[in-house]
């Protein structure tokens, strides 16, 4: 609270919270809202848009900012929050209003995290939702630890490289929402955090809880750097922090170096669109994921949704999805019934999470009961067919966990209500006791019901009715008209504008009778539910198990499902570094595109031909053509057939992309300044296994500078790194340079010009093109029409003053370029004195005409650079 702000008892009861939860927003429960004050209401109020207030005034008359949300709404405020990347403590009031004297006690009673919350409603989406670890030691590669808490999965290993970039690299796949660094204060760790933060915008950032001294079973039996145990403690000690109940369940599912995947940085992620549109203004835009997601679960939403961010890297794992792809996609009819079986499960391992953490509805369980059922289906169409390994494992891995099922169907009803508290948990039979005391609740019901035939009857007062209220409890209710008529054993209660309530002995009686046992049966049922729910406990990790391999299952589906409806090849994968396609399609736009999509071949190869660079006017398609390439590189390693009509993928290492300035404008850096640094990480990465898609290098800056660093990053890739390689470009100049080079070529995007206009045709074409068509494109973009003929005009003279020493420079361009001097281009166009000098015969000259004209250029000359005064 800022200096001189009123403080009240409230005021600073909630200081006191605040200042036992640093860094979280404290939501403050006062009557029917969660309210903040001060700075934190001046934020509330901004990021969820609800009406900044003020309360209370001190001697001066200043008042406090205040800003608060409904408490039964809180979930989905909570939910914003924590995807802005806020940690929220809620502090309820602990006893009631109403009876407490003076300030009611108020305690936290939670403590929502992006990375640790467990609630459908905050989560918004089945994707996982990692909360992660990294440690990066000042000289070895970075420890990480990402872990999904409400599926119990956890990942751990060591980057590839050392450094800041090996770190973000390992992290970028798991999109984590909150990063726990360790060391944030040295130097090392703080670089990282900004790196972080740059890189992953959307994620919480802070710094790593120490570890806590005992380790959790779950980890004691994994080895690794000694950066990566730190990360692991931490990281458990943050889960032991937030979400203690839930920390028996994490299991670790993959550990290790990250080699055996294909390496995607946030950036490549970003620019090939896997799971999120570039364009932050049209957040559902298309991505791969969309176009790719027949999945017909939570689960296998999840898979997919990972699997395209994490393909493989190694022949034999992809292979064997290929064959689970190929067997499913083979088997027509029997694809459709798995799918129609698998349909109907919930998100499994969710629901068994938030039993763990006593988060669960009555109906999630009922729809655990459902989806068992359906995973037995599942798993039964599968058995009849299962002929590769990987199908063989699964449908061990679908165990519809019988026993659980079993006690399920015996405890729940067939709809159970939909909170805990309302009352018919449990199926008739399934606990004695419950039902003695249902039956008595329901025996003071009938009772009650016969009293008010009975006492309507004795009156003759058609209009007398038993009721119920919260305050009052059961009375009887006549219209005033009636009052009069009432018996004499009526005792008045409560006066309405239009009626009286009244009691009598004999209903206190059976109130009394009936809240007894209504009260006992809830606190029974209270009971029997918390056993019953400590029983289906036990079947957590089977049923975490269960889920993935139904999201398997699925993820496999619908790679099948679209392999048989979309035209796709399945991908020839080995150990070369072949990266060959004939008639490639985009796999996003090729569904998108009205006008349809035009085919386009690659060959590239580590061995012959592993650079080509790239030319055509703007639209023509450049970056289409290099995103897709990365695309059905992703696709191939992630296990799913390819739109393209034959594929040859040797397994790629690493896939970097730069592409366009738009991402990091407005972060502070030049986009000089970015495109730089992309390139240099990029280099830096890159090995013989990489492929690189680079869309124009050194834009940014004045041609020469640009050309030259073009030309330098071509060689080191070409030369020292020798990956696969695609360099988008309009520097013409580069194509001429390229012929000298022996593992690369040019090609470009041809376009035809009819009547003036410009047609793209989208069709690769090999060599390359020395035009621009810029202005063709700014005329299409709509600039003026008399701009564009100035324009062309310019050209014009351009092109005509170029003219006269294009042929000169063009002949002498090889052997200079192969030199390795770049300056052919550079020669600036010759004055008009050199001109004239050239055109001069001097074996016909006098001496007098030779120094007539020398005086003549002189005064020229001084003339148009020494202006008299
Ligand atoms: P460039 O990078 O050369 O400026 P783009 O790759 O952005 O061009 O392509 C511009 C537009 O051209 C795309 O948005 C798409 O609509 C269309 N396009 C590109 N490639 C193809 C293709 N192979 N078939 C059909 N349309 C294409």
């Amino acid at each position: 609270m800022p200096d001189g702000a009123p403080t009240t008892p409230l005021i600073e009861q909630y200081e006191r919270v605040k200042a036992r939860y640093p860094g979280h927003l404290v939501l403050f429960r006062v009557g029917d809202f969660f309210e903040t004050f001060g700075d934190d209401a001046k934020l509330l109020s901004r990021e969820l848009e609800v009406v900044l207030t003020a309360r209370g005034a001190d001697a001066s008359g200043q008042r406090t900012p205040m800003a608060g949300v409904p408490h039964h709404a809180v979930d989905a405020y909570l939910g914003r929050l924590v995807r802005k990347g806020y940690k929220v403590a809620l502090c309820d009031q602990v006893e009631d209003a109403r009876v407490a004297t003076g300030l009611v006690r108020r305690e936290v009673t939670r403590v929502v995290t992006p990375g640790t919350v467990v609630e459908d409603r905050i989560l918004g989406g089945p994707d996982h939702n990692f909360l992660a670890s990294v440690v990066l030691p000042p000289d070895a590669p970075a420890g990480y630890s990402c872990v999904d808490i409400t599926t119990g999965e956890w990942f751990r290993g060591e980057a590839e490289e050392p450094g800041v970039d090996g770190a973000l690299a390992a992290l970028a796949p798991f999109q984590p929402s909150e990063v726990l660094v360790a060391g944030l204060g040295s130097p090392v760790g703080s670089g990282l955090a900004g790196a972080l933060h740059r890189e992953l915008p959307r994620s919480r950032i802070e710094a790593a809880p120490a570890p806590s001294p005992e380790r959790p079973a779950f980890l004691s039996a994994v080895a690794g750097a000694v950066a990566t145990i730190e990360s692991d403690d931490r990281l458990a000690a943050y889960v032991r922090q937030t979400q203690p109940r839930l920390l028996p369940y994490l299991e670790v599912v993959a550990s290790g170096p990250s080699a055996r995947r294909l390496r995607l940085d946030a950036k490549t992620l970003r620019h090939l669109e896997i799971v999120r549109p570039m364009n932050p203004d049209d957040p559902s835009g298309p991505t791969l994921l969309s176009t790719w997601d027949e999945t017909v679960t939570a689960p296998g939403r999840r898979t997919l949704s990972f699997w395209l961010r994490n393909p493989l890297a190694d022949v034999d794992a992809i292979q064997e999805r290929l064959d689970a792809v190929d067997a499913l996609a083979a088997q027509g009819s029997g694809l459709l019934l798995l799918r129609a079986a698998l349909g109907p499960t919930p998100d499994l391992a969710r629901v068994a999470t938030r039993v763990a953490g006593r988060r669960v509805r009555p109906p999630e369980l009922a729809a655990l009961r459902d989806g068992l059922a359906a995973a037995e289906r599942a798993r039964d169409r599968l058995a009849a067919t299962a002929t590769v390994p990987t199908l063989r494992r699964l449908v061990v891995g679908l165990d519809p966990i019988p026993k659980l099922g079993a006690l399920l169907r015996t405890a729940l009803p067939d709809q159970p209500p939909p909170t805990a508290d309302a009352g018919g948990l449990f199926r008739p039979g399934y606990a004695a006791g419950l039902d003695a005391l249902a039956d008595a609740e329901a025996g003071g019901l009938r009772a009650l019901e016969a009293l008010e035939r009975a006492e309507q009857t004795a009156t003759g007062l058609r209009g007398l009715r038993v009721g119920y209220n919260q305050v009052f409890g059961y009375y009887f209710e006549v219209s005033r008209s009636n009052a009069a008529r009432v018996p004499p054993h009526f005792r008045r209660k409560q006066t309405l504008a239009s009626s009286e309530r009244f009691t009598s002995d004999e209903l206190a009686r059976i109130e009394e009778s009936i809240l007894t046992a209504r009260e006992r049966r809830r606190d029974e049922e209270g009971r029997a539910w918390e056993t019953f729910l400590s029983e289906v406990e036990t079947f957590v990790p089977a049923v975490h198990r269960l889920s993935r391999s139904v999201g398997e299952i699925d993820a496999l589906a619908a790679f099948a499902l679209i392999a048989q409806e979309r035209r796709l090849v399945r991908p020839v994968v080995d150990g070369s570094r072949a990266l060959s396609v004939r008639d490639g399609r985009h796999p996003v736009l090729d569904r998108s595109l009205e006008s349809g999509f035009v085919p386009n071949d690659t060959d590239l190869d580590g061995e012959g031909e592993r650079l080509l660079v790239l030319t055509g006017p703007n639209m023509s398609g450049k970056s289409t053509y290099m995103r897709q390439v990365g695309l059905l590189v992703v696709l191939a390693q992630a296990g799913s057939f390819v739109p393209a009509k034959f594929a040859h993928v040797g397994v790629v290492g690493a896939l970097f992309t730069r592409m366009g300035f738009t991402d990091e404008i407005g972060r502070g850096k030049s986009s000089f300044m970015v495109e730089m640094t992309e390139v240099a990480e990029i280099l830096r990465a890159a090995d013989d296994r990489s492929l690189v898609l680079l869309d124009e290098v050194g834009r940014g800056t004045s041609t020469f500078d640009g050309l030259a660093i073009a030309w330098a990053t071509l060689r080191h890739l070409h030369d020292a790194i020798g990956c696969r390689t695609i360099l988008a470009t309009h520097y013409h100049q580069l194509t001429e340079l390229v012929e000298g080079l022996a593992h690369a070529r040019n090609a470009h995007l041809g376009v035809q010009e009819s009547d003036g206009a410009l047609v793209f045709l989208h069709r690769l074409v090999p060599g390359s093109t020395d035009r621009s068509y810029g202005l063709h494109v700014a005329q299409r973009a709509g600039l003026p029409s008399p701009l564009i003929a100035e324009a062309q005009r310019t050209l014009k003279r351009l092109e005509s003053e170029g003219a006269a020493v294009a042929p000169a420079s063009r002949r002498a361009a090889p052997t200079r370029y192969t030199q390795g001097v770049l300056l052919a281009a550079a020669d600036p166009a010759p004055s008009e004195a050199e001109e004239a000098l050239r055109a001069l015969d001097p074996a016909t000259m006098t001496p007098v005409d030779a120094l007539r004209w020398v005086a003549e250029w002189h005064r020229r000359l001084r003339g148009i650079r020494a202006a008299p005064p």
